[in-house]
């Protein structure tokens, strides 16, 4: 008798350099806990190879790839890329499909599947949001925002051309404002998302007073080194509810992971803490 054996399958993370990615931790958690044959690894790759290394994935032994800096922008380039990774001007995710070399941008769905998970309802009564930052992430958060249904975002950045060219990309319902209209604009809001780079490690501080904010304001940070931003901590100490950078970062894996290997799998506390204690390691 012959006993069915699953294929074994690989997927990869593809960066230049890629020592720092925890996509290998993340994958190799889910590859354990559902007892799938498989394997995920980093394949530094030089920016003049990347095109050559794509187009031979399989060849390489992969089903699929996480993609990170700096290739995001010639994934998109390179790829079958869909409306979201068109949207976002930037590929996250490729899979191969019957041959063809597709590609998404999961940060959109990581950011909301992680305000689903962090703050239920999140979207109910959604009119005003307020998003900081107009760089990558900022139009990933923007794409997610519009799907579901935001009433207006005013779009806040150091860089005010940078924002516009958002409202040029994205429509009408994004309102581009300088910093220092920061205090007057979180008064009305009901979600504030930061997307700069403000409050992470290495870089300045995000100094803005949140106090103004009304008490079923929802405050989002993408920043996830530190996990607990001074943004983060403020909203903590008013009591507001609040979604942060890590669980964009496990959320916006969970799609990958299925095109790959087949199970859709879920974002546990066991897995979290696993990261956290990898985060504080380094
Ligand atoms: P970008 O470099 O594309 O954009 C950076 C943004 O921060 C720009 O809007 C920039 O403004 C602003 N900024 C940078 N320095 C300053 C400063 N000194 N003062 C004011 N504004 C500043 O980065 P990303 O959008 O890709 O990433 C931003 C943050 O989000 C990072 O911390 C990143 O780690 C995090 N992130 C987290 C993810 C997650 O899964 N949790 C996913 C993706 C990103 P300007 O236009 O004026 O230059």
């Amino acid at each position: 008798m012959t006993v069915a054996r699953e294929a074994f399958r690989a997927a990869c993370v593809i960066g230049f350099p890629v020592k720092h990615s925890r996509s290998p931790l993340i994958h190799r958690y889910w590859l354990q806990k559902y007892g799938i044959a498989g394997d995920y690894r980093r394949e530094e790759v030089r920016p003049e190879d990347f095109a050559t290394f794509i187009a031979s994935l399989a060849a390489h032994g992969y089903v699929g790839a996480n993609v990170t800096l700096p290739h995001k922008e010639a994934a998109l380039r390179l790829t079958e890329a869909d409306d979201r990774a068109r949207a976002v001007g930037a590929a996250n995710t490729l899979w191969l499909d019957d041959g063809r070399l597709c590609a998404t941008n999961t940060d959109v769905e990581g950011f909301i599947a992680n305000l689903d998970a962090s703050a239920p309802g999140w979207d109910t009564r959604l009119r005003h949001a307020v998003v900081l930052g107009a760089g990558g992430s900022a139009r990933a958060v923007l794409y997610g925002l519009l799907e579901r249904g935001v009433g207006e975002v005013r779009l806040i950045n150091r860089t005010r051309a940078n924002a516009d060219a958002l409202r040029l990309a994205f429509g009408e319902r994004v309102r581009p404002a300088d910093w220092a209209e920061v205090p007057e604009a979180l008064r009305e809001v009901d979600l504030l998302v930061n997307t700069t780079s403000l409050g992470m490690a290495g870089q300045p501080p995000l100094e803005i007073d949140i106090r103004v904010l009304n008490r079923s304001a929802i405050v989002a940070d993408l920043v996830y080194a530190p996990l607990q931003t001074n943004l983060l901590r403020a909203a903590a100490e008013r009591g507001l509810r609040a979604a942060d950078g890590l669980g964009m970062l496990l959320h916006q894996a969970v799609r990958g992971f299925s095109l790959w290997f087949g199970v859709t799998p879920e974002v546990t506390s066991e897995l979290r803490a696993l990261v956290e204690a990898d985060l504080a390691r380094r």
